[in-house]
This record gives structure tokens, sequence and C-alpha cells, in this order.
């Protein structure tokens, strides 16, 4: 993460209103490669924890953003997996001693089998993991896991972490078109799923840009369907529109940072930073002509990303 930051945004997020972004591994870490990755692919596939940045330098960022801004989640999320980071429970424990505002945590719930980080994150107050399916070829298709995860080891991770945590658990259902949008697939998620009793199930779809093109997303009318299948706890998060609260400051930097973590729209950025869309249309155009970014098609959108070198 060499000249850049750890904290990003706050950003307006569908799932936690305006978020602070604490990003905890150097990109792209992870123990997934998922098609529908909207970071891009893994570089580094890895089920060891380690200190990749110390805790008090990250520590040191999150009070400067705070003296400024004042979000409704500080979220350990960014581009790869957030428990990966050896020293997450200790950063949560001296956040708490900083601030009030609440710590979430976005994970694809990958290592919860493991007690030693289950225990970590028991201060986290909402953890929002990922499942997708209840069947291993399906598992391994989707995420491309590392090649020690088995999804049975995962899936009884998060029923023995909903058994010993206190804070609200929001789970995320990925849906993608022709691979885990049938009842074959969806009658064994939901059986699964009820078992893990998480508060809340949250129906997403590829609506961004993946990292591959055979993850596609499903329509708001099906999603609708399938959320409804699950029951009362069930709601859609994707096709949802973002909250969001002007920016002050520097813009420019405000929307490379955006655009560094992940493919975005002229309108995600505007809906982000709550600025015209003229105003970013013409912020883009001085970092196209600057070579700092470059854009792509995408559902007939188009979004742009940071240039190779310049992250
Ligand atoms: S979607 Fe999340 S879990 Fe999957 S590869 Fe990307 S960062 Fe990792």
């Amino acid at each position: 993460m060499a000249g850049t930051s750890y904290v990003f945004g706050p950003v307006p997020s569908r799932r936690l209103g305006y978020s602070l972004g604490i990003d905890l591994v150097p990109f792209k870490t992870c123990t997934y490669d998922c098609i529908y990755c909207q970071v891009g692919r893994t570089t580094k596939k890895t089920i060891k924890c380690e200190e990749f940045f110390p805790p008090e330098q990250i520590l040191e960022e999150i009070k400067e953003k705070l003296s400024k801004t004042s979000p409704d989640f500080i979220t350990f999320s960014g581009s790869g997996e957030p428990t990966l980071y050896s020293k997450i429970g200790e950063l949560t424990e001296k956040i708490k001693k900083i601030t009030d505002i609440k710590i979430a945590l976005l994970t694809n719930g990958s290592l919860l089998w493991r007690k030693d980080i289950r225990e970590k994150l028991s201060k986290i107050d909402l953890i929002l993991p990922t499942l997708t399916t209840a069947n291993e070829d399906t598992f391994r298709r989707i995420h491309r896991p590392h090649p020690e995860l088995r999804l049975n080891n995962i899936i009884d991770g998060l029923i023995k972490f909903r058994k010993e945590y206190n804070g609200k658990i929001f789970l995320e259902v990925f849906i993608l078109k022709g691979i885990n949008d049938n009842k074959e697939e969806l009658i064994p998620l939901r059986d699964v799923i009820e078992e893990i009793e998480p508060d809340k199930i949250q129906m997403n779809t590829a609506v961004r840009p993946p990292s591959e093109k055979d993850a596609v997303a499903v329509d708001m009318k099906r999603l609708e369907e399938i959320a409804s299948f699950f029951g009362e706890k069930a709601e859609v998060i994707a096709y949802r529109q973002r909250v969001s609260k002007g920016v002050k400051g520097d813009k420019i930097s405000h929307i490379v940072g955006i655009i560094k973590r992940r493919p975005v729209s002229a309108k995600d950025i505007s809906d982000a930073m709550g600025i015209e869309i003229e105003e970013v249309h013409s912020i883009i155009k001085g970092l196209m002509i600057k070579g700092i970014i470059s854009s792509f098609n995408h559902l007939n959108e188009t979004y742009y990303i940071l240039k190779e070198g310049k992250r």
C-alpha cells in the first residue's frame, strides 16, 4: 500500500450508512478469488494471518480522520479479506478507547472455523459475512478458494460464531445468474442459513463490474423473489440507492481515493460525495487527460479505474 493510506472515505454504503473504510491488508490479499470480485483478481491467495501494518499507524490515521468527520460506522473492509490481519482484535480495542462509533467488519467468513479468529472478532459491533451456496463444487466455482479451505468447515464456523458472538450478523447472499439462482442451490442454502441464524439476510448480485464475464447479475425482480423465499429476515441490497452527504476539502484526492478501491461510475462518485454530476465529469476529464485513470464499459455504464502503476 505504498504511498496510500489505510483509511478511505467516509463513503455512503448501502448496508452501513456513512462508512469510514479501513483497509487492513495489502492489495489484493484474500483467502478467495471470487469470480464476482469488484476489486479485481487476487494476487496473494493465502490463509496465513500477518501483521501487514502496525496497528498504531492505522489508529493515528483513524484519529486524524475522526477529527474532521463523523461516520455512522468504522468499517474493516478494503482490498481483500480483513480477518487476515493478525492484529484485528488489538486494533478493535484501540479504536474502542478513542471513540463510541460502532465498528463493522465486511468479511467473506472463510476463517471463522478458527477459534482464535472468532475470539479476535468478539468486540466488533456488526459482522457482515458472505455465503453463496451449501454445495462444495459451486463454492469452488464461485470463490476459487485457497486449496486448504472447505465449505463444511466454513459453515460450521459461522454456526459456532453465532453461538459465541453477542453482536449483530448481517449475512450477505450473493446470487449469480445460472450458477446459484436455482432451487437445487437455494433450498439447501436456506436450510443452512436457518442453522446460522443471522439477524438479517442481505441479497446481493453482480451489479458492479466483476472479475469474470460469467459472473452475471440476476435482475431485481428475481432477487426479490429469492429474498421472499428466504423469509422475513431477507432484504435486497443490490440496486439500492446510497445515502450521501456533501464532501468538503480536496475533491480530486477524494475521487482518486474512491476510484483506487474499485471501478466506479460518475454517478457512484456523485452519490458518494454528494456533489453535482457535472462537477464529477469535469474532474474525471482532468484525471483522464493526465493519464491517472482510464475507463471501460459494463452493462451500458462507463466505469473508471486507476491506471496500472498509479495505485
Ligand atoms: S469478493 Fe471479497 S472475498 Fe471475494 S475475492 Fe474479492 S475481496 Fe476476496
